[in-house]
């Protein structure tokens, strides 16, 4: 198994966490907006709407980490303190680091103090932010912060940036290092696997694509090729066919055979970026067929599927195919279809804008603060229905990675796994990831 198959077994590592916590009004919001590096007042609440905890992708000194801000609670005269305790729990228990923010100007109240229980049980890194010294004149009051007994306040003016820089150096020295991304971009052309069951035309959709100039595009500089692959130029997109010796050496049927050939199939898939899945639209679909787009979708690897053989189907034939793709490939509606024949070389160029679809929704990368603004609107329109009494409730989510896009939503409590594919098939309808499958994974962290 490659390193990426091993990957997905673990948790999939995203970007280290910053919380910012505090009670209303000290000023998170604009430390948020200075960490971020632009002016405040990004974050307007909606009318109308509560805003929740927001998250943004933040660097500071060559490190990326996420921020989320838990500024936007609703006040509430009676149980105030509680109920920041509550939020800022919840926070706290997602974050790998927790900024907590008092106003110098005015000293620590009982709803400070209330989370400052929280953070002590927390066991998380904290950083006592003494927000709101603006001058050198507030400098004092920021030190007798020295008694909540969180180490070092640092004195800092959200507002106008004093102190910030030293506040950042030391959140990052109490982060974790963010994962390395765990798909590394390769150069060169495109890897492109033509996988799909003895004798539904892969070999012929090959030497289609191939045609004459198969020779033609050998030098192309930063590639290696195996000498089972073959470089080939369709529909002026250069791509790289893997295991191309695998589809035309065709090794005679055995007992054995159709076990090596999954194993290759299995190997040819891992090294491609997408997947070419030929199916005999002439023939029913069948349990191999399926078993194989499986494994593309669990190697999370981009899907464009291509019918070939459409020159043996006559109009019965495409109707109950029709009815087959609806009964049997709805889990891969997301994949472009091309319906070709590689014996006419009907739409086979058809292929290569299919492919290049495929890949741009595999690739696709969306920011965190783009991402959580999708979440709530989610959840405004579509809450999480209640459990047993509790609602389960996404604090903020990230996309951990692409290549097939990764998100993962951190949550107060386990989602019902048909409201985690409602999360997926919104994700699709707002962000498309046509071709490509999309995994959200939920950490469950209060
Ligand atoms: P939040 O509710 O904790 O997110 O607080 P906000 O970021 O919305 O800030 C509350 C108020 O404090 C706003 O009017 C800010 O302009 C103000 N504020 C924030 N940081 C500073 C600061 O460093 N100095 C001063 N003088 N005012 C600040
Ligand atoms: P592979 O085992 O998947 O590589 O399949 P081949 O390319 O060897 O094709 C199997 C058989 O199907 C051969 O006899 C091909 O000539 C035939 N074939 C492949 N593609 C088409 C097509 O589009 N139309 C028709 N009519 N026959 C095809």
């Amino acid at each position: 198994m490659t390193e990426e198959f091993l990957a997905e077994v673990e948790e999939t590592a995203v970007k280290p966490v910053v919380a910012v916590v505090g009670r209303p009004n000290v000023g998170k919001s604009t430390l948020v907006n200075r960490i971020l590096g632009r002016r405040a007042a990004v974050v307007q609440d909606e009318p109308g709407v509560t805003r929740d905890r927001v998250s943004y992708d933040a660097n500071w000194n060559g490190r990326d980490f996420i921020v989320v801000d838990t500024g936007g609670w609703i006040s509430d005269a009676k149980g105030m303190a509680a109920m920041i305790a509550e939020q800022a729990e919840l926070a706290i228990a997602a974050a790998d680091a927790v900024v907590f923010v008092v106003d110098a100007t005015v000293g620590t109240l009982d709803e400070d103090e209330a989370v400052v229980r929280v953070l002590r049980r927390s066991n998380k890194p904290v950083i006592l932010a003494a927000n709101k010294v603006d001058d050198q004149r507030h400098e004092a009051m920021a030190a007798t912060m020295w008694n909540l007994g969180l180490g070092e306040p640092y004195a800092v003016s959200a507002l106008h940036g004093r102190g910030s820089g030293d506040l950042l150096d030391a959140i990052l020295d109490v982060l974790p290092e963010a994962p390395p991304s765990t798909y590394v971009e390769q150069s060169g052309p495109r890897r492109v696997a033509i996988v799909g069951k003895p004798n539904v035309g892969k070999s012929s959709l090959l030497n289609k694509l191939a045609g004459q100039q198969r020779s033609v595009v050998s030098d192309i500089s930063g590639t290696t090729v195996d000498p089972v692959d073959e470089i080939v130029e369709v529909a002026g997109n250069i791509y790289h066919f893997i295991d191309t010796a695998g589809i035309r050496r065709r090794v005679k049927e055995a007992s054995g055979h159709e076990y090596y050939a999954s194993l290759r199939t299995q190997a040819a898939i891992e090294r491609a970026e997408v997947c070419v899945m030929v199916i005999d639209a002439s023939e029913p679909i069948t349990d191999q067929d399926l078993r194989i787009l499986s494994s593309i979708e669990d190697g999370g690897r981009a899907l464009v599927i291509a019918f070939n053989k459409w020159d043996l189907t006559d109009e019965e034939r495409r109707h109950y195919l029709e009815r087959e793709i609806e009964r049997d490939l709805v889990a891969f509606r997301w994949a472009p279809t091309v319906n070709i024949s590689a014996l006419t070389g009907r739409n086979v160029d058809k292929l290569s804008k299919a492919i290049e679809e495929a890949a741009e929704g595999w690739e696709t990368r969306i920011s965190t603060g783009k991402f959580n603004a999708f979440l709530g609107r989610l959840a405004a329109a579509h809450p999480h229905p209640v459990r047993g009494g509790k609602q389960p409730r996404i604090l903020f989510g990230t996309q951990a990675h692409n290549c097939p896009p990764t998100f993962v939503l951190f949550t107060s409590g386990q989602l019902d796994p048909q409201y985690t594919r409602f999360v997926e098939r919104r994700l699709r309808e707002d962000f498309g990831f046509s071709g490509s499958p999309v995994h959200v994974e939920v950490r469950a962290r209060a």
